[in-house]
């Protein structure tokens, strides 16, 4: 790995089929205050030198963002490491970009990161198979080839998987069918990213359709926690500013189990001003897509919501729960699915009550078995469900295990960094950071506003950031 970051730079814009030219990305960087500034602390905050003489073999479980953020971090910092990664895949994939092929601006190769490239397996054992049982007690685990593994500290890195199934009369196959798509829709052992290509299919089957009457569109999210929180609106703004380049609309519908656009105030009403830019958006919420029927397109939800009712035997106003049924016809539908840890995390004895790994939300490590630590999605705490916290993870995480291999308490501290870069219109996007305490902006800009530099960084520099500085724990 060279040292001159720009020069990495400039070398993977210049060899790269991306859609910016070396000129144009060197003239980004020129003007973009917030690229000069990210680069300028890169260069001078490497990651430490290999400097701790700790012992004890480390297995990492996952080799896609935070799986391969840890080995560089934790193999960097480490003298003479034991580090065992079990991965299947050779490829892993940048999946914020499926947004971006979803709408046509990048494809699915762009996407594929090389896997090689950052596990040296002159020093690193690299396993390519899956994890089937978690066997905690035993500081041990089971791949799927019936290989056990034994382990003085595990890191899980697995990540998330999509529950299509949980909702009735949907398969898989549909997605890419009869007005049905889904950004998210992935294989990421095989490194495939069907959801996003069907999509720049249904954004142009919607245009089209546009043309002759106004459609009905539904967008959903589910009631359970989603990486990248903000990708279903980001669906329906985008392909709503599709239609709208050309003169043309549809009767769109975000249909939320949640009970707001967005969790921070400033940035929910700054989304219902952009909906009230577009002819017409209509929001529900606690709305829960329960079922659908394919042919006939009509998707039910389950509206979960509380109403005082007076009790007249008790003479009383109680609070009582209602479930309605709520059946809604579509000519499209973006569908985002209920997600959960991988089976094999979900049937160990490693999980909360809520289903995720059960890691305290400031120091990323097990709460009852000290040696195991999580990073990226898996992890179950509030906040933090996207690549960018995963990338704060990872400083916190080898910190932790440093001090847990010296015996000491975890002094390293997660504050719940998240970034949500929502795309509200081709060429601008409104960038919400926050962690635990409330909004984090980066840089001095209001986090409520779209602005161009934000759509800018986020197609053309994001990804070489997350290959040549995020992954070798350079930043
Ligand atoms: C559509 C979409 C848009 C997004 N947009 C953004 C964005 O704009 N900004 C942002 O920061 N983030 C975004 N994200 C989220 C970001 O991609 C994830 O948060 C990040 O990839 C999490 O990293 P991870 O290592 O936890 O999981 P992953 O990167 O998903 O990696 C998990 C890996 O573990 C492997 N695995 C699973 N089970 C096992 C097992 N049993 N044994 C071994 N390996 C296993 C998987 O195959 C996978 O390779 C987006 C994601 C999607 C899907």
């Amino acid at each position: 790995m060279k040292n001159n970051i720009f020069e990495d730079l400039k070398q993977k814009v210049d060899s790269d089929k991306s859609h910016m030219s070396r000129r144009d990305a060197l003239k980004f960087m020129g003007i973009s205050p917030i690229a000069a500034s990210v680069l300028a602390t890169t260069t001078t905050s490497s990651v430490a030198n290999a400097s701790e003489d700790v012992q004890g073999k480390i297995v990492i479980v996952g080799g896609g963002a935070g799986g391969i953020m840890a080995l560089s971090r934790l193999s960097s910092t480490i003298k003479n490491p034991d580090i065992t990664i079990i991965a299947p895949n050779e490829v892993h994939l940048y999946q914020p970009g499926q947004v971006f092929v979803g709408a046509g601006e990048m494809k699915v190769e762009d996407l594929k990161i090389d896997n090689n490239n950052y596990i040296d397996q002159d020093k690193v054992t690299w396993v390519k198979d899956e994890v089937a049982t978690f066997d905690a007690d035993n500081n041990l685990v089971v791949t799927r080839a019936g290989k056990e593994i034994k382990y003085d500290v595990l890191v899980v890195a697995s990540g998330i998987q999509y529950h299509y199934e949980q909702i009735k009369g949907l398969k898989e196959e549909d997605i890419g069918t009869n007005g049905i798509t889904s950004v998210y829709l992935s294989d990421l052992e095989k490194g495939t990213a069907v959801g996003a290509t069907a999509t720049w299919d249904w954004f142009n089957e919607l245009k089209e359709a546009a043309k002759t009457k106004k459609p009905k569109v539904i967008y959903t999210q589910p009631n359970t926690p989603i990486k990248c929180g903000g990708a279903p609106q980001k669906m329906l703004y985008l392909s709503a500013d599709f239609l709208k380049q050309d003169g043309l609309s549809a009767e769109y519908s975000f249909v939320s189990s949640k009970k707001e656009l967005f969790h921070l105030p400033e940035v929910d009403k700054a989304l219902h001003e952009v909906q009230s830019g577009y002819d017409k958006i209509t929001s529900m919420f606690k709305h829960h897509l329960n079922s659908i029927d394919v042919k006939a397109k009509k998707a039910t939800f389950i509206h979960a919501y509380e109403k005082e009712v007076y009790d007249e035997d008790m003479e009383e106003t109680e609070v009582v729960s209602f479930a309605d049924k709520v059946v809604m016809d579509y000519d499209f539908i973006h569908i985002v699915p209920p997600m959960s840890p991988v089976d094999s995390v979900v049937k160990s004895k490693l999980i909360n009550d809520a289903g995720w790994l059960d890691v305290d939300k400031n120091s990323l490590q097990h709460k009852r078995y000290k040696n195991v630590f999580g990073i990226g999605d898996v992890c179950g705490i509030p906040m933090g469900k996207t690549g960018g916290s995963a990338r704060h993870h990872g400083p916190i995480l080898v910190d932790n295990i440093i001090s847990f291999m010296k015996k000491e308490e975890p002094k390293a501290i997660f504050d719940g960094y998240t970034v949500c870069p929502i795309k509200t219109q081709y060429g601008k996007i409104m960038m919400a950071e926050f962690n635990y305490d409330g909004p984090a902006p980066s840089f001095p800009l209001a986090i409520d506003q779209s602005r161009w530099v934000w759509w800018a960084f986020d197609l053309y520099m994001l990804k070489p950031m997350y290959q040549y500085l995020m992954l070798p724990g350079r930043m």
